[in-house]
């Protein structure tokens, strides 16, 4: 109670942690989701996962700081991660792409004793497709299948306007077969999207066609930028030099991603495709159109393709959606 009498009201400001392989991106937003505060650090490369629950604490106190509060006042703080995620046990396992990061570490509870406010666990994909179905591009729409252009392909499902998650593993669209017997996935599997339009299995391939002596500036040009990874950027200078290696790959990829999602269309018919990611948001709208030109000719029910559209909330979807896993 104030001195007035009246019950002090819930905090109404929230903080969202978006948990990613290179980046950490942390803000706080009020109750119309306006964001407050943001930060943007490094993911650690180094260490272990209790290194990597310091950088996201710490990155979110930034982001707190320029919303001018404490992250103890925050009603609650929600995180997407990527690996095996435990929203229930707090925990998360086997995210192979953050540093030393594969038996089960207790997330949530490493960041409510940093923080001082309770946190919320969720998949990072699931949660960036949650924020463009609520927020985003997919508002108009009661199905949506969010697919996520970057290091892998990750997919996130909407169906009749609630998340669909399966047992727990469903929106694998990467792993969609879209050849079979074809290139090895980053999973050990053959033939899957990711195998085609993934950057780190596109990367793999680069180097293995330059190692064999074919020409392409993707690695120099990474190497001007101080880049140890072709990262999304890279790729797109390279296209822009009319680099004959990064422009097959990319080719493919976009077939490939045609392919994946007319498939997911097929069996589920949602209204609508969200493409974000890493490379989706990077490479916009000329390849938005290029991959629906590359779904259509597979599409059964090709008189009625669904909308197909861009990530409204570009790199910020993952925190926004991190934002609404706080109840
Ligand atoms: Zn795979």
């Amino acid at each position: 109670m104030s001195e007035t009498g009246v019950l002090e009201s819930q905090p109404a400001l929230v903080g969202g942690i978006d948990l990613g392989g290179t980046k950490i991106e942390a803000i706080v937003t009020d109750e119309g989701h306006h964001v407050l505060g943001s930060a943007r650090h490094p993911t650690p490369t180094e260490g272990g996962p209790a290194d990597v629950a310091n950088a996201m604490a710490a990155a979110l106190t930034e982001a707190a700081k320029g919303a001018s509060v404490e992250p103890a006042q925050l009603r609650g703080v929600g995180v997407g991660s990527p690996g095996v995620v435990d929203s229930r046990a707090g925990t998360v396992s086997q995210a192979d792409n953050l540093p030393g990061w594969i038996a089960s570490f207790p997330l949530a509870a490493a960041l409510q004793s940093a923080l001082g406010t309770r946190i919320a666990l969720g998949n990072d994909v699931s949660v960036a497709t949650a924020a463009e179905f609520e927020l985003g591009a997919g508002r108009p729409y009661r199905s949506l299948l969010g697919v996520f252009w970057g290091t892998g392909v990750g997919g996130g499902l909407v169906l009749d306007g609630t998340p669909w998650h399966g047992r727990g593993g469903a929106g694998e669209i990467g792993h969609t077969v879209i050849r079979v017997g074809g290139r090895r996935c980053p999973c050990g599997r053959r033939g899957c999207l990711e195998a085609y339009a993934g950057r780190a299995a596109m990367e793999a391939r680069a180097r293995r066609l330059r190692d064999r002596g074919v020409k392409t500036i993707l690695f120099e040009l990474a190497a001007e930028h101080g880049r140890d990874r072709l990262t999304s950027g890279i790729w797109e200078r390279a296209l822009e030099h009319g680099d004959r290696v990064a422009t097959r790959l990319i080719d493919r990829a976009v077939d490939a991603l045609g392919v994946g999602i007319a498939s997911a269309v097929n069996l589920l018919d949602v209204e609508a495709v969200v493409i974000g990611g890493g490379l989706g948001v990077r490479f916009g709208e000329p390849y938005r159109a290029r991959i629906v030109a590359a779904m259509l000719p597979h599409l059964f029910n090709d008189s009625r393709p669904p909308a197909v559209l861009l990530a409204a909330l570009g790199d910020l979807g993952g925190a926004y959606g991190a934002t609404l896993l706080v109840g």
